[in-house]
């Protein structure tokens, strides 16, 4: 599977999820001429997930008192994969310099 093919199914994954929370389509033309203007820099993507997850799990985080939560099991894992996501966008961003390698 290529980025490009992660990519994708991303996408259609999120709008199909989307649809279901009726996003606004001008809305989400507003954000990508914004993240259009900054394509030349990593990180919106991740960014803009981050935010999304982040907003989630709080609010979800201070309505829920159940011992066990499908919804805060999937918020863990989706916080799991964009911590693991982000730390690799972050350590990409620095560049190489500050990777060790063993003389
Ligand atoms: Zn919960």
């Amino acid at each position: 599977m290529t980025a490009l093919d992660t990519l994708q199914e991303a996408l259609e994954e999120t709008t199909a999820v989307a649809a279901d929370y009726q996003v606004p389509e001008h809305r989400v033309r507003v954000h990508e001429e914004r993240f259009r203007e900054t394509a030349a820099r990593h990180g919106f993507l991740p960014g803009a997930m981050q935010r999304t997850i982040l907003d989630v799990a709080a609010q979800h985080h201070a309505e829920c008192d159940r011992e066990h939560c499908r919804t805060c099991d999937t918020i863990r894992h989706g916080l799991t994969t964009t911590l693991a996501a982000l730390r690799v966008a972050v350590a990409a961003e620095r560049g190489p310099r500050l990777v060790r390698k063993a003389s």
